[in-house]
């Protein structure tokens, strides 16, 4: 088939906790000034307690709540195609199938953890929240979100894809978001990085200090977009998807690419399949796929580090290129981040999960074929994966193997094609 479509009442009703399964966790996050792993007093500021309890629960089903699932329904379940006309165009014998996470309402993946995340601070009565957001993706979602459950929503967004993406700005305002270029003169850290320069391009750990000093009293809470074990939780809606669409096709894939920032789209289509290597012998590969000037996973130091800039969140034992490492201006701002989820991190280093890297002018190419095989624009973020799945796929050529290959698509580009625009004129700053 080169469509696969669920029906609502096949959509899966609970998230799925890896941990649950893994033979090990993963080691915990640390108070900075005892060294100490910390106690939920030091989160509570910043999430509501239902989301606090996901991020160490042991259970491994978590349901999904009805009135987050009734506006799942209005984009879930995202299609599963086969990407017949790119395989034809590389002459291989692999099959090629994408999740389209593009088809949200907000156009990415990051909708899936958003209203959860919204829905559960509603609970508790948290009036605002706030975030950053590096290439808008976020943003987007968490604006959609809060209105949708009738809060107010402040957004830190990376200063250099404000300007290179202005029309996620007007979006998220539709939303009655507040959105404030960062580094910005409302935090004491925004202040600082601006004294140093007027125009600083800004980066997701900048935003980030800026967001969580802004949280206060209990009726400001803080957000986050990827890397924590909540979100990556909420994505694994795409992998069980995935593994049913597959199943109408008598299918099940021998690699997985996804692309990496913090981890949770990747973690979103692969986890459930992760969770059959364990629990089932299953054999699969799954591939993060990093754009070369900010590889965290190829080339970071596995330590403990802060998540931000200002040093402000707990200690995360995870791959990072150092928290006050700023990345170079590369259009895929979803995957400008100097960490990565602990939760990956520990999988990489187990062997579960392999890394690569690729330049932005091989990404953007990909990227070209793929729209014009497959018809569909992909954010330039997903393209890291579409890259790393034609390399795969030419192997595949070459050696006279089929394997059936399994992309995650997190996010559409149409708001990404001033970039787009920029690697035609042959104009990208990062080559
Ligand atoms: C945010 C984003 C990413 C990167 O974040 P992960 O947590 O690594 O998934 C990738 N693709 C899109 C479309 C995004 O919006």
């Amino acid at each position: 088939m080169t469509k696969i479509s669920l029906s609502d009442k096949e959509i899966p009703t609970h998230y799925y906790n890896i941990i649950s399964d893994l033979p090990e966790s993963p080691p915990p996050p640390l108070n900075p000034e005892t060294n100490e792993p910390i106690g939920p007093e030091m989160l509570k500021p910043l999430f509501p307690k239902a989301l606090i309890e996901q991020e160490v629960s042991q259970e491994k089903r978590i349901e999904i709540p009805d009135e987050v699932m009734e506006i799942y329904k209005r984009y879930r379940a995202t299609p599963l195609y086969r990407a017949t006309r790119l395989e034809k165009h590389l002459g291989t014998p692999a099959k090629i199938y994408y999740k389209y996470e593009g088809a949200s309402l907000t156009g990415s993946h990051k909708l899936n953890t958003a209203l959860a995340q919204a829905y559960y601070n509603k609970q508790e009565g948290t009036k605002t929240i706030t975030t950053e957001t590096g290439a808008g993706q976020w943003g987007m979602a968490l604006s959609l979100a809060t209105k949708f459950f009738d809060m107010k929503c402040l957004v830190f967004y990376v200063r250099l894809h404000y300007k290179q993406k202005p029309y996620r700005v007007s979006y998220m305002r539709m939303f009655d978001a507040e959105v404030l270029p960062s580094p910005s003169n409302q935090t004491n850290i925004g202040r600082k990085f601006l004294k140093e320069d007027i125009n600083h391009p800004g980066s997701l750990g900048i935003a980030i200090s800026e967001a969580m000093e802004k949280v206060s009293d209990g009726t400001i809470k803080y957000s986050l977009g990827s890397v924590l074990n909540h979100v990556l939780l909420h994505q694994t809606i795409i992998g069980q998807e995935a593994k049913l669409q597959l199943e109408k096709d008598d299918e099940y894939p021998d690699v997985i690419y996804g692309c990496f920032g913090g981890g949770s789209n990747l973690s979103g289509i692969a986890f459930p399949f992760i969770g059959d290597v364990i629990t089932k012998k299953k054999k699969v590969r799954v591939v993060a796929v990093e754009p070369e000037s900010c590889p965290t996973l190829t080339k970071g130091e596995y330590k403990y580090d802060f998540g931000d800039t200002a040093e402000t969140t707990p200690l995360f034992k995870m791959h990072s290129l150092g928290s006050d490492f700023i990345p170079p201006k590369i259009q895929a701002g979803g995957l400008r981040y100097h960490g990565a989820a602990p939760l990956v991190s520990h999988l990489v280093e187990k062997g579960y999960i392999e890394t690569m890297s690729a330049k932005q002018s091989d990404i953007m190419k990909a990227a070209k074929i793929f729209t014009q095989t497959e018809g569909i624009l992909p954010a330039p973020e997903s393209a890291h994966a579409i890259k790393g799945a034609i390399d795969e796929a030419l192997q595949c050529k070459k050696n006279g193997t089929k394997k059936t290959i399994l992309i995650n698509i997190s996010g559409n580009g149409f708001l990404d094609l001033k970039g787009y625009e920029e690697f035609l004129d042959g104009k990208l700053e990062v080559k």
